[in-house]
């Protein structure tokens, strides 16, 4: 079969190639891939950055971000049949932390975790690939337009179901929610927070005009523009929030965030950054305010079943309730033979997919 390739660690590697077709085992199904969504995470492990090979094998096939269709079932695999429509999930377990033995495999300690297109296994820039039930989620037929959209909202929903169970600590009667960055990350996020009766505020560079702001405003957000003005002072026109998602994939954003937040706040960070800057920033102030203020800041990454299942819920009650907004987020719909233009030059739009099958 075909399918998209990098060598890790080799800058701008990437490339098309031949590579056996997989071989499913009896408890396993075979999916042939739809589509597939591209991330900076992509771009990183292009650069080489980030990314590793399976052990033993000189090339790593990327994408993590995917949809598909199953082809065929596993003698031993129950309540899977030809034709369901599924996504699967991004890491495996370490097997040996007790987290991963738990099935919290996005809270992995070991660090000896794997994840599919990133880190030690083939990912699903392929016509095919074969799964255990346990990693795949069955999509409904009326979020299955948009459903390639489930890896990213996996992450979103963790991020926000730890927030709730940080605010346990208090009597916890929020009412505004701030997302810092209107790209896929930072939408989905101000979708779920909406679809949980947040008033939420959208923070972005990009002018009201734009699709991104409309999409914010279509799920009953408020968009406000940071081209011309700084994110401090926001809080004069908005009032201080209760929730922050950072998702701008800037650190400087991080630190400012962390000036902005109310009483008894939680900032949730969701963006790597993989730069080495350096900046002075006041600390005392910083320290301060966390401390008066009882705030908490944490960091997110990746999710497990759990999330994915609530992304599940959610896109179904987001779509009934904002038809077509999820939708819109993907804007650039290539065939998947014309990965490079986009590894070239990433573009503008919201979330780039090859449409693969
Ligand atoms: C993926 C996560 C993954 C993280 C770190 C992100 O782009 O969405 O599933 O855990 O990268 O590798």
């Amino acid at each position: 079969m075909k399918a998209i390739v990098v060598n890790p660690g080799q800058v701008d590697s990437i490339h098309m190639r031949d590579v056996p077709d997989p071989q499913m085992r009896p408890t396993q199904v075979a999916v042939r891939t739809l589509r597939v969504g591209l991330c900076a995470t992509d771009a990183e492990i292009n650069h080489g950055y980030f990314g590793t090979a399976p052990e033993g094998e000189p090339f790593l096939i990327l994408g993590h971000e995917n949809l598909g269709i199953v082809e065929d079932v596993g003698k031993k695999v129950k309540g899977f049949k030809t034709g369901d429509v599924v996504v699967s999930t991004v890491r495996r377990p370490c097997g040996v932390c007790p987290q991963c033995r738990a099935g919290e495999i996005d809270m992995c300690s070991s660090g000896q975790y794997t994840e599919r297109g990133i880190k030690g296994r083939h990912g699903f820039m392929a016509e095919y690939y074969v799964e255990v039930p346990q990693f795949l989620h069955k999509m409904p037929k009326k979020v299955s337009g948009f459903a390639v959209l489930l890896e990213p909202m996996s992450i979103v929903e963790k991020g926000i179901d730890n927030v709730f169970r940080i605010q346990r600590r208090l009597t916890w009667r929020p009412d505004m929610a701030m997302v810092l960055g209107a790209g896929p990350i930072g939408l989905l996020a101000t979708a779920v927070l909406r679809a949980r009766g947040f008033r939420t505020v959208v923070i972005g560079r990009e002018s009201p005009e734009d699709i991104r702001a409309q999409i914010a405003q279509q799920l009953g957000a408020k968009y406000i523009s940071v081209a011309s003005r700084p994110l401090l002072e926001v809080p004069k026109e908005t009032g201080f929030p209760d929730v922050v998602v950072e998702a701008t994939g800037s650190a400087q954003v991080v630190f400012d965030a962390m000036q902005i937040l109310g009483a008894n706040a939680v900032l949730c960070l969701l963006s790597v950054t993989g730069g080495k800057a350096m900046k002075p920033e006041p600390i005392d102030r910083l320290n301060t305010r966390l401390v008066l203020g009882n705030q908490v800041v944490f960091g997110s990454v990746n999710a497990n079943a759990r999330h994915f299942a609530m992304g599940v819920k959610d896109f179904v009650a987001i779509d009934r309730k904002w038809p077509g907004a999820l939708d819109r987020l993907l804007n650039d719909r290539r065939p998947w033979d014309d990965y490079k233009t986009w590894f070239e030059h990433r573009g503008d739009a919201i979330k780039t997919t090859l449409e693969i099958g």
